[in-house]
């Protein structure tokens, strides 16, 4: 376990993390959990959403894991990991990171309780993509919890950016110098738009799609998607963007069997069901039922489009295709108080990574509202994204258009 004893070695340690993300062609940006008081790095890791797949011949850079960014992966490292390693309570870390978190990133951190110090700038995803520590992204009582946790380093001249925010993280108010505050910018704007695309881009289109429910019980495709989620294929809606009633029992019965009752359906592009997935909050508060669908549909088409046999490749790249030609349908829509809804928003956006075609009726879905939430509160947090979210993926939950669905579903919760 190695310590650092300033800023400026806490940024230099984590800007190694986001070199070691750009050699893998991953969105470069690196980050650790440092206890507060001792300087010990407890946990390093990188951005892994584009991942080469080991032994594979022709590697794909396919979207291994669109939630696989550095802080959210260090979230669920802690809480895999805190009783066996006797860690620390999330107030006394801090997650030390080279670029500002991302929305989905701020609301996984600040879910937890971390304390958080950031290099470099990102003024398009980031959550202070303004500079001005105002979070605009945040609801009332979340940003006063992010002012009192989280800080931008001073940066040394010739940049001269002043400190910005808490003391309480590893470090408060300490400088780093300009090249580290370069490196940790620059590598990222390096990367960010090629691994965009890539993301963005991977898939067939629906015209060129094979529909998985005519595949044979055996069919390596089928067989992964029923072992991910029980009732996949066993559900078709007449139109992906409206499902009806037939929706109600796979995510009734997802939602009873799962810690939280919720539960998130992914419908492809022929109105089937591939996937609907409960959270697993008792392993960590951060792994709702949508972070597990998006991640476990994204694992699941990455492990099958690396398989060592080309017949299982390809026959995953004629009947799986990106989640933007689909729909996400929330049993609930995550309440728009919480910082869980930031992070699912993100996450959503972060799995879209760019436009979202025929974006009417929205590929985001819900089916109820939590407790007192109006359908304005949950506009208003999405309006509130920084600009990638409203710019170029336009993040718009809706309520599904079926009324059958919405009885349906009422009746059984
Ligand atoms: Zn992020």
């Amino acid at each position: 376990m190695t310590t650092v004893n300033t800023a400026q070695e806490a940024i230099d340690s984590v800007a190694n993390q986001a070199i070691l993300a750009a050699l893998q062609q991953t969105f470069a940006v690196g980050g650790a959990i440092i206890n507060t008081s001792t300087g010990e790095v407890i946990a390093a890791l990188h951005n892994n959403v584009l991942m080469p797949f080991p032994g594979s011949s022709t590697p794909y850079f396919l979207p291994h894991d669109p939630t696989a960014h550095g802080e959210r992966q260090l979230v669920d490292w802690y809480y895999e990991n805190a009783a066996a390693l006797n860690l620390p309570p999330p107030y006394e870390l801090t997650v030390v990171t080279t670029l500002d978190p991302c929305a989905m990133c701020a609301g996984s951190l600040l879910t937890a309780g971390f304390n958080v110090a950031v290099s470099a700038i990102d003024d398009y995803a980031g959550v202070n993509y303004n500079s001005q520590f105002t979070f605009p992204s945040l609801t009332p009582q979340i940003r006063s919890q992010a002012q009192k946790t989280w800080a931008y380093y001073a940066i040394l001249a010739p940049v001269n950016r002043p400190y910005q925010g808490s003391m309480n993280p590893v470090f408060g108010g300490q400088s780093i110098d300009s090249a580290a505050y370069f490196l940790t910018g620059s590598i990222f704007s390096a990367s960010v738009n090629t691994v965009r695309a890539a993301s963005n881009n991977s898939g067939l289109d629906p015209s060129q799609l094979k529909n998985p429910a005519t595949l044979p019980a055996n069919s390596p495709v089928r067989k992964a998607l029923t072992t991910l989620s029980p009732c996949a294929l066993t559900v078709q809606s007449a139109n992906p963007r409206d499902p009806g009633a037939e929706l109600a029992p796979p995510l009734l019965k997802t939602a009873k069997q799962s810690q939280v009752f919720n539960a998130v359906a992914l419908i492809d592009p022929f109105g089937n069901l591939l996937a609907c997935l409960g959270g697993v909050e008792n392993r960590s508060p951060i792994r709702t039922a949508f972070m597990e669908t998006t991640r476990g549909y994204a694992v699941l088409r990455w492990t099958l489009m690396n398989d060592p046999d080309p017949a299982v490749r390809a026959q995953a790249e004629q009947y799986l295709t990106h989640p933007k030609y689909g729909t996400f349908v929330f049993l609930y829509a995550p309440d728009p108080t919480t910082p869980q809804a930031l992070m699912t928003l993100g996450a959503y956006g972060s799995t879209m990574e760019g436009p979202v075609p025929q974006s009417y009726p929205s590929n985001l879905q819900y089916v109820l509202l939590p407790g007192n939430t109006t359908p304005q509160a949950l506009s208003q947090l999405a309006q509130n994204l920084p600009p990638f979210y409203t710019q170029s993926v336009q993040v718009a939950p809706a309520q599904v258009l079926s009324q059958e669905l919405i009885n349906a579903v009422r009746k059984g919760v």
